[in-house]
């Protein structure tokens, strides 16, 4: 039954009979660092590349206010700012920026297709994937209320903000102890809150924050709340939770920082393309080809180890130029 199916999407994209239906050389899914550098390159090697920016334009970035790590600005920049110049710097080049989601593929067929919230179908030859990822939090009222006002989910990405102060790392994973060990370079006192009496980092990463002087793991210990005038001044946790020595204990800190892993947006892509237990798609190493041919990713959406603004870009160059050569070949 599903090979016919399969076969009939086929036969409507071959016919091209299907109302709303449009052909693109180049289909980049996605509006971050990833999509956007995806969208200079393809329009500069005359790939006519038509992006979906999702419900994020501009991506993760806009979320956030200063970035002082990208390279090129040496006064730091909002990231809003900077993601409207990767655009501009798209558009300048002839990229078609489209507001729209995709919420549907089929990569069965030689050609792509690709359907939209507004039921447009896109048959696209090449079709570039930068749909990132986005971290997960503990759904607490007030992490909203301090997002950017001492809560983050990026050591890497806001830790130099926090130097000499007092930090809070949630979770018990590698990301988390990595996270630990980062900060705990830079500020002066690092806890680690830890849900269960046990770490899941592997044992190089336990062994690594056991013998970090200036972090202590607070065991057993659940959030519930952060509290402060102008910004984080501490966290409410609750110790032992649901036992008869549950206590609620409230420390002083600066910053709150998330480490309890990141969801890569890959839902519409799962059924065609591998990905890993989490669901980071698979790419082949050093290249953006996943394994379907003619279909690639970039961005955060294939990387669970560095999720960078640069190295979001770094892969959207990559896989405009993987593009740019299967399409060549294809001729
Ligand atoms: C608060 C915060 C601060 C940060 N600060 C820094 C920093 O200072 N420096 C730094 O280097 N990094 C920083 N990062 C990390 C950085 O933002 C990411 O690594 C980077 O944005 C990843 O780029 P990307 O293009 O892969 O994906 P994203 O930026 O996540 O963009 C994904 C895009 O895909 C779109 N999309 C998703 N699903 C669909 C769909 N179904 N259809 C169409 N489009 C879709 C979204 O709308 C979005 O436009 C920060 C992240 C956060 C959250």
């Amino acid at each position: 039954m599903e090979i016919f199916k399969t076969l009939n999407l086929q036969k409507d994209i071959q016919n091209n009979d299907i109302e709303n239906t449009e052909n693109v050389r180049c289909l980049i899914i996605g509006s971050g660092p990833a999509g956007y550098t995806a969208a200079i390159y393809a329009s500069r090697a005359n790939l006519k590349p038509v992006l979906y920016t999702g419900l994020e334009m501009g991506g993760q970035l806009t979320t956030t206010t200063d970035v002082d790590n990208y390279p090129g600005y040496p006064g730091g920049v909002t990231g809003p700012i900077m993601m409207e110049d990767f655009k501009k710097q798209a558009e300048r080049f002839g990229a078609v920026i489209r507001f729209g989601i995709v919420t549907e593929v089929d990569f069965s067929g030689k050609k792509h297709k690709v359907i939209t919230d507004d039921k447009k179908v896109i048959i696209a030859d090449a079709v570039i994937i930068a749909t990132g990822a986005t971290a997960k939090y503990l759904g607490l009222a007030s992490e909203t209320k301090y997002a950017g006002m001492g809560v983050s989910a990026c050591a890497t990405c806001d830790g130099f903000f926090y130097r000499g102060k007092d930090v809070a790392v949630v979770g018990g994973g590698d990301t988390a102890a990595e996270e630990a060990t980062y900060l705990a370079g830079l500020c002066k006192k690092v806890y680690l809150v830890v849900r269960r009496d046990t770490l899941r980092a592997s044992k190089v990463m336990q062994d690594k924050v056991l013998a970090t002087k200036n972090i202590e793991i607070l065991w057993e210990h659940e959030t519930i709340d952060l509290f402060g005038v102008n910004g984080v001044e501490g966290v409410t946790l609750v110790k032992k939770k649901g036992t008869s020595d549950e206590e609620i204990v409230k420390i002083k800190i600066d910053g709150f920082f998330l480490a309890i892993g990141h969801t890569p947006n890959t839902e519409v892509f799962k059924k065609y393309l591998e990905t890993d237990k989490v669901g980071y798609i698979k790419t082949v190493p050093g290249t953006s080809k996943t394994n379907v041919a003619g279909v690639f990713a970039a961005g955060d959406v294939q990387d669970p180890h560095y999720r960078q603004a640069i190295t979001a870009a770094g892969s959207g160059c990559m896989a405009a130029i993987d593009a740019e050569r299967y399409l060549s070949e294809l001729k």
